[in-house]
Parts: C-alpha cells; sequence; structure tokens
C-alpha cells in the first residue's frame, strides 16, 4: 500500500520519525527550505547589500546549503553569493569535490574562489599528517590530543575568514546539519569544554571573524542526503583517508541509536544547548580578541592557533 503525504494525497517519499509526519517530494522540499529560512531569520538575519560567503567543500552539506542560498537570495540585486572551496591537498579526495564544487557553481553561475593549503601553508594536509606521524612517535600523548581533523579544521577555518574578508563577505555559510551541530554540543560536554561551548554557538561579529551562519543546524543529514539526491546535486562518493575523529564516530553512532529509539533526541540536544548558551555567557569572562603576532589574524592568544599549529608540523 502507498502511503500518502500528510499534507496532500500524492506518495510520500520520506517519513519524519520525529514530527510523525509522512512528506510527498514538493512537502518535504517546503519543509527543509521553510526550516532553513526560519533559522536565518531567528538566528542570523541576512541583511540589505550583504555578501554572502559559502565555504562548499563539494560534499552533500554544502552543496545544498549554496542551492538554497541561491534559491533564497539568488534574485536579490542587493546580494552577492560567492562560494569559496578550500583544498586541502588529500590525494584521491579532494580533488573529485573539488570538481563538482566547481561544476555546480558553474551550473548555478555562482562566483567560485578556490584557495589551497600549499599555496597558503606552503604544505598540504598529506604533508602535515605524515610529520605529524613522525612527531607523535616522539611525544605520544600529542595523538590523543589533536586528529588530523582539528589541523584540517583550523587550518581550514583561517583561509575561510580570510579569503571572505578579503572579498568584503558579512556572512560565511557553513553547512553543518543537525547531526553535525548535536555531536559537537555532546562532543563538548564530554571535554567539559563551556567557553568552546558558547564561542561555538556564538554568531557574533566581535570576534574579528566573519559571522558564522549555518543554515543547516535545524535539518537532520538524512534530509540533507535526500534533497541532494532529489536535486542531483553532489554526493561523498568517497571519505577522506585521514578521518581518524574515534570519539565523533562514537558519539555519532550513540545518538543515531538514541534518535531511533527516541526520535527527536537531536533536536532537544541542540535545543537544550541553544538556550543554555546566554546563561553561560553571562558568567563566562570573555577572552579579550588580540591579533597573532605572526601572521596578524584575530585570536585570543598571542599566536593564533593555526600558527601554533604549523609550527609544531614544521
Ligand atoms: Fe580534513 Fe578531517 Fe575532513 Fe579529512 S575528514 S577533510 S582531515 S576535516
Ligand atoms: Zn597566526
Amino acid at each position: 500500500m502507498t502511503i500518502k503525504c500528510k499534507k496532500c494525497s500524492t506518495p510520500s517519499i520520506i517519513y519524519q520519525p520525529y514530527s510523525g509526519l509522512h512528506l510527498c517530494e514538493k512537502h518535504f522540499y517546503e519543509d527543509l527550505e521553510r526550516k532553513a529560512k526560519l533559522t536565518l531569520r531567528q538566528r542570523y538575519p541576512i541583511k540589505k547589500n550583504d555578501v554572502i560567503a559559502v565555504a562548499l567543500s563539494g560534499g552533500k552539506d554544502s552543496s545544498v546549503a549554496l542551492l538554497l542560498m541561491h534559491k533564497i537570495f539568488g534574485n536579490r540585486p542587493d546580494i552577492r553569493i560567492v562560494a569559496i572551496t578550500i583544498d586541502e591537498g588529500i590525494a584521491g579526495y579532494r580533488n573529485e569535490s573539488i570538481a563538482r564544487a566547481k561544476e555546480l557553481t558553474a551550473r548555478l553561475g555562482i562566483e567560485h574562489i578556490v584557495k589551497s593549503f600549499r599555496e597558503e601553508y606552503g604544505k598540504t594536509m598529506d604533508d602535515i599528517t605524515s610529520e605529524k606521524k613522525l612527531m607523535e612517535n616522539h611525544f605520544g600523548d600529542e595523538k590523543k590530543e589533536l586528529g588530523a581533523c582539528s589541523y584540517c579544521g583550523v587550518l581550514r577555518k583561517k583561509i575561510l575568514n580570510v579569503v571572505a574578508r578579503d572579498i568584503g563577505a558579512t556572512k560565511l555559510v557553513i553547512g553543518h546539519n543537525l547531526d553535525d551541530e548535536a555531536q559537537t554540543v555532546m562532543l563538548n560536554h564530554f571535554r567539559g569544554d563551556v567557553e568552546r561551548m558558547v564561542r561555538f554557538s556564538a554568531a557574533n561579529e566581535l570576534d574579528g571573524f566573519i559571522v558564522r551562519v549555518k543554515p543547516l543546524r535545524k535539518i537532520p543529514e538524512k534530509e540533507i542526503a535526500l534533497y541532494a539526491y532529489l536535486h542531483d546535486l553532489p554526493m561523498e562518493l568517497t571519505s577522506c583517508p585521514h578521518s581518524f575523529g574515534a570519539l565523533r564516530k562514537e558519539v555519532r553512532r550513540m545518538l543515531n541509536g538514541f534518535e531511533v529509539n527516541h526520535p527527536g533526541t537531536k533536536y532537544s540536544l541542540v535545543r537544550g544547548f541553544d538556550n543554555m548558551v546566554p546563561l553561560l555567557a553571562a558568567g563566562l569572562e570573555v577572552s579579550d580578541i588580540r591579533n597573532c603576532e605572526i601572521c596578524g589574524e584575530p585570536c585570543n592568544d598571542s599566536i593564533c592557533q593555526a600558527c601554533k599549529m604549523l609550527e609544531k608540523s614544521i
């Protein structure tokens, strides 16, 4: 028997356990796009003459984020949308996704900037991981502290911020979905890192960083994947060879298990965290923002994290 959409009589293509709704293709699109627009309105209002930079890796999440920005703001003559792709230099992985990012921006007619770790830092992620392995042999504990993704994330974030600022961007869109957000909330709890929790959430310009906008943070990963598939957007075909992230994988498995038995867990976790942030922020001393003594980028120490990491990996 065909299950029908809860909002019309056409066959449903998706069931949302957390809402109890079966939705057809049209109403699934409406629901997902409504969630993204609501998140934008409530947390990151787009203003007249905004320049929206979109971090585009060429995977499903960032591609959906770019498509949504194009759908929502593409007709606004006062708003400029620019996609930025970072080539971390990961053989057999990043080349494919960069090609897909180029195809997508060409298809949508969106400006596209590609920057690489090699041109910015003189070394690739592949170089860094091989150097780091050598270092880890000498300093055993380091291995537990920082996986490749920590290096990659910090170094990528720095280039994105610099490029976004250079083009005059007022917003930097990141394709984090509900699953990513819920995992990060849990991980920060596990690490007991309150300041990071607050920083993770705050979308403030005071930091000297371009405001990071996450329109997909209330949309489950599975729905992003389906939306990407139905719009013929890029999907991850290969996985990154450096992705260790053992703890995140464990948290991901755990949260997926909870979600099956208790639909809506990921939403509750993120909602609870959002409610907690203003209270935590009120009791937290805000670290001063300075400029890194090596590269001049904003940071809350004398040397920024990226420069520390690059020194470490030399
Ligand atoms: Fe970088 Fe980790 Fe992503 Fe690989 S999985 S691209 S190392 S952040
Ligand atoms: Zn620096």
